[in-house]
């Protein structure tokens, strides 16, 4: 199974780059934000729950998100491998996915980290908010929060798969294909 992490910062691109690899690849797209949005939108109980954390810009709690990303997983367990995006956000997260894949005889194969620099990420945020329509990209207190809560309790979940020998960046700046081509050059070079 080819299981990728893809990391990075609110606006770094790892919604537009999963859908290039998830193509090419043929991998399952889990995307933690994706799922959530889904439930606001149906009113769902995990929904109702989840959106009084995403509209302040933090993280919704580990046991919620933990229990949720499992449930598709394990819904999923055929795939060829995974993608994940915007998951893991905490070291507990972390820790709760590798024992997840260790059940199914898998494990993360690399984590690829976009890296994009802070005021390039609220421009990109800014003008996402007029097509996305999320209420979490078009506040810039909300967005000063993301990044802030990204700083203090995601960024260290990079040091968990570089003990791991599994971290690997990539320039998160310049064109969609350019930025594909280095994602795609890193994954064969596993
Ligand atoms: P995203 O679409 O990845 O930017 O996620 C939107 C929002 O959903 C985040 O700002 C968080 O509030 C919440 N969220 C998404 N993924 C996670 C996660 N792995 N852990 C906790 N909260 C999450």
């Amino acid at each position: 199974m080819l299981n990728i992490v893809l990391f990075g910062p609110p606006g770094a691109g790892k919604g537009t780059q999963s859908e290039r690899l998830i193509e090419k690849y043929g991998l399952k797209h889990l995307s933690t934000g994706d799922i959530f949005r889904y439930n606001m939108s149906n009113n769902t109980e995990l929904g109702v729950l989840a959106k009084s954390f995403i509209e302040k810009g933090q993280l919704v709690p580990d046991e919620v998100t933990i229990n949720m990303l499992k449930d598709q997983v394990l819904q999923n367990k055929d795939a060829k491998g995974f993608i994940f995006d915007g998951f893991p956000r905490t070291n507990a997260q972390a820790e709760a996915l590798d024992n997840l894949l260790q059940d199914l005889n898998t494990e993360i194969s690399v984590m690829l980290a976009l890296e994009v620099e802070e005021n390039e990420l609220k421009d990109r945020l800014m003008k996402r908010a007029e097509v996305s329509g999320r209420a979490d990209d078009a506040d810039p207190a909300i967005i000063a929060n993301r990044i802030e809560v990204y700083r203090k309790e995601t960024e260290p979940v990079k040091s968990f798969y570089q003990a791991q020998d599994k971290f690997v960046g990539i320039d998160g700046i310049g064109s969609i294909d350019d930025i594909t081509a280095r994602l795609d050059k890193a994954i064969s070079s596993l």
